[in-house]
């Protein structure tokens, strides 16, 4: 006889875990106890040590669906004698860690019984087991149990409360399962938010949406905006109520089978498209696709989803054969609406009946967003799915940590030894909508997880809203420490934690904006470091933004600034814009007055977008260097564009001189290069001034490993021919896959820093 204590990490809480060790355990006639505790799952077992082992062999050969098992520690104990086996319950007491687990498509199991006429819950529309359902998202309070979510407002009848009992049933502690007996159900409300009698809510949603209207659906995490994919009328009505220029909607298909008829699906997009997590998955769109040219208007891509809910998978299966619209429920630029008043205030106007529901939602929770590149999984926005479940990091955290990320697509990280939590999308804290639910989502979150930081981590960016509240908060709770971490150092060390490295390495970040040491915006950087420290080894020449962040939303100002640095005049640009702003513009540059100066790689694109005429102002954030990709996609690469690489006396770091690309497009131009041409040939300068750069670095440092981050290297195209250049080149290549490359990413990175800069007794800032 042996007795053995056995501590399993990884995801294995709130997913059905302990009622499977349980089952195990029963069928080998095993004796002990399973229980949660410290964000692990304890187990003691006692019985012949061969049946033991083979315990073991089984936890991690088959666990639930949506478990893994990461590591498995196991030592010998005393024997108790103990032949029977019991779940022990998680309590605040028990010293369980709060863990709350992400939320999860409906199940195939639960989808069955949806459409089966003989089951309890057929078309029951909030049906879930174990293995599916709402879990973040009505998260009330810690521990995750049925009576601190908002489910606890729906008492189980005799019926479910036996399903939830019983340790072999697949509802067995499934906290938000219900059934039309007594959980939760659908309501219908007019365009005013105004109570409907209508005996079947979803039924009037499908002939509201068949009939080419709007319909605002309450979802998971928020409500979605819905309407006829196929029908352009009604996306164009939509596109206007929401004040929503350009940016594309994302549409949800039935199955896989209909998605397939929309857009060209890979094995690895199906896995993606079909993942418990059901993200949008960014794919090309089929020219016999039928959709409605309004759903993503010049776009060769179409952002697609399945079902997620019950219904989902209702409406979409009544709707017989088209596809929906699903975009968040929200004005432009707005957080999605989630509370039902705050949410029919907001929608009034917008939506023409609501199918929404008496389950509250708890935490907002968008979308997330992703798509494959260069062979692998690039996350664009990691959220509804996937928070807040952990990541491991390398080093880990030596005080709990709060990790604030940046301004744009915030996303906020606990960190607690060695796991780091990262909350839902959050949005730009520039809107301050935003930035009142960041203040909610971190205090929910701290309550979530039990969790009180001893140090903060922000952006140096001093006017970035989370930098503001790190400061605050300092001078709010006495023995809070404060560390301070430069934005692409954050961005190569979340590249470098999510593929383990803690070695020093080549950091290509590539981006928009950030805060540099010296004052000024960076943004096309190569860095040399590591977690506790970085040197700026090279970086892309510098160019004044005329009318700073108005640079940002009129690409021409970067086009122009370009222009002039390179020796040419306005010229090209003087056909598409008034002489004025142009003379307004180049004044700016010239007087150096109010044009900060950058060295971002986004601007670039900007620019070389704005002077091939694409467009000259954005309606969304990337907008033109999106476009610039889409333009270049499918065009046979055919060379690049020449540019210099020289030694800047001050600081000892390369500079990229990008003059000599910037001349070399206007000529094309004036030749009349076909425009597909140049955009393909300037993504493949830009991979090569990675690969030149990174040679250069090699021969000084001797590094040969190479993190590709920041929210450019969210461009495929620019990814997989920076990767396959590097790798020619024989260095070992390192890119996103488990958290975006844009600032959606910078949280963990500030986690790994604060645990390195920590190790290394030099005191934050
Ligand atoms: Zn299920
Ligand atoms: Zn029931
Ligand atoms: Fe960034």
């Amino acid at each position: 006889m042996d007795r053995r204590a056995i501590r399993i990490g990884g995801v294995v809480q709130g997913v059905g875990f302990r009622p499977f060790v349980h089952a195990v355990a029963l069928r080998l006639g095993l004796g002990g106890f399973v229980r949660n505790q410290d964000g692990h799952v304890w187990i003691e077992v006692e019985g012949e040590p061969d049946t033991i082992d083979q315990f073991l062999a089984e936890l991690s050969t088959r666990p639930p669906p949506l478990a893994r098992v990461g590591e498995v520690q196991s030592v010998s104990v005393p024997l108790r004698g103990e032949t029977q086996f019991q779940i022990e319950p998680s309590g605040r007491a028990g010293g369980a860690a709060a863990f709350v687990p992400a939320d999860a498509a409906t199940c195939p199991a639960c989808v069955a019984e949806l459409f089966d006429p003989a089951n309890r819950r057929f078309r029951y529309p909030f049906l879930s087991c174990t293995n599916c359902g709402p879990r973040l998202t009505i998260a009330v309070d810690f521990p995750f149990d049925r009576e601190r979510t908002t489910m606890a407002a729906f008492p189980l009848c005799p019926e479910c409360q036996r399903e939830y009992d019983d340790p072999a049933d697949r509802r067995f502690h499934a906290q938000a399962t219900a059934c039309p007996a007594c959980g939760p159900r659908l309501t219908a409300l007019g365009p005013r938010g105004e109570h409907l009698e209508v005996a079947d809510p979803l039924a009037h949603a499908v002939a509201t949406l068949r009939a080419g209207r709007i319909v605002a659906v309450k979802g998971l995490g928020g409500y979605h905006l819905a309407c006829d994919a196929r029908n352009p009328t009604a996306v164009a009505e939509l596109r206007r109520r929401k004040e929503r220029d350009e940016k594309p909607f994302a549409v949800m298909a039935a199955d896989l089978g209909a998605a397939r008829d929309l857009a060209d699906v890979s094995d690895e997009e199906a896995d993606l498209l079909q993942s418990p997590r059901r993200p949008i998955v960014l794919l090309r769109r089929r020219p016999s696709s039928g959709l409605a040219e309004e759903v993503a208007p010049g776009s060769p891509l179409v952002g697609l989803m399945l079902p997620y809910t019950p219904p989902h998978h209702l409406l979409l299966h009544d709707l017989t054969g088209t596809a929906l619209v699903m975009t968040s429920g929200n004005r432009s630029d707005e957080p999605i609406a989630y509370k039902d008043t705050e949410a029919i205030r907001r929608l009034t106007g917008i939506a023409d009946f609501f199918l929404t529901h008496d389950r509250r939602i708890r935490v907002r929770c968008d979308d997330s967003v992703t798509r494959l590149a260069a062979k692998a999984e690039l996350p664009v926005r990691r959220s509804r799915g996937h928070a807040p479940q952990p990541l491991r990091i390398p080093l880990p955290c030596r005080q709990p940590t709060l990790a604030l990320g940046g301004q744009l697509k915030t996303v906020f990280a606990i960190g607690r030894g060695d796991q780091a939590l990262l909350s839902h999308h959050v949005g730009d804290l520039e809107h301050y909508e935003a930035f009142r639910s960041y203040l909610e989502a971190i205090e929910h979150y701290e309550c979530l997880f039990d969790f009180r930081p001893e140090l903060l981590v922000h952006d140096l960016h001093p006017d970035y809203a989370s930098t503001r509240y790190a400061l605050e908060r300092e001078t709010a709770e006495p023995g809070l420490r404060r560390l301070t971490v430069q934005h692409h150092h954050a961005h190569l060390a979340a590249c470098m934690a999510e593929n383990g490295l803690t070695g020093d390495v080549i950091g290509v970040t590539f981006d928009g904006a950030g805060y540099g040491t010296d004052g000024t915006i960076w943004g096309g950087e190569f860095l040399v470091g590591g977690h506790a420290s970085f040197r700026r080894a090279a970086h892309l020449r510098p160019i004044a933004l005329p009318g700073g962040d108005q640079a940002v939303r009129e690409p021409w100002r970067v086009g122009l600034a370009h222009l002039l640095d390179a020796g040419e005049g306005a010229d090209l640009l003087a056909g598409q814009l008034p002489t004025s702003a142009l003379r307004a513009a180049e004044g700016m540059i010239c007087r150096r007055l109010n044009a900060p100066l950058t060295t971002s790689a986004g601007r670039l694109f900007d620019a070389v977008a704005s002077l091939i005429g694409i467009r000259d102002r954005v309606s969304y954030e990337g907008q033109a260097a999106i476009e610039l990709e889409w333009m270049a996609s499918g065009v046979a690469p055919s060379g690049a564009y020449p540019f210099d690489l020289t030694d800047s006396e001050k600081q000892g770091a390369i500079v990229v001189d990008t003059r000599p690309l910037v001349l070399a497009v206007v000529r094309e131009i004036q030749n009349g290069t076909d425009v597909r041409v140049i955009a393909r040939r300037f993504h493949s300068s830009m991979a090569e001034i990675v690969v030149r750069v990174c040679c250069r670095l090699r021969e000084q440092t001797g590094l040969d490993e190479v993190a590709l981050s920041g929210g450019v290297f969210l461009n495929s195209l620019l990814l997989s021919e920076s990767v396959e250049r590097l790798e020619h080149e024989g260095f070992r290549v390192y890119r996103h896959r488990y958290v975006p490359p844009g600032d959606g990413g910078i949280c963990l990175g500030q986690l790994v820093i604060a645990a390195a800069v920590s190790r290394c007794d030099n005191p934050p800032a």
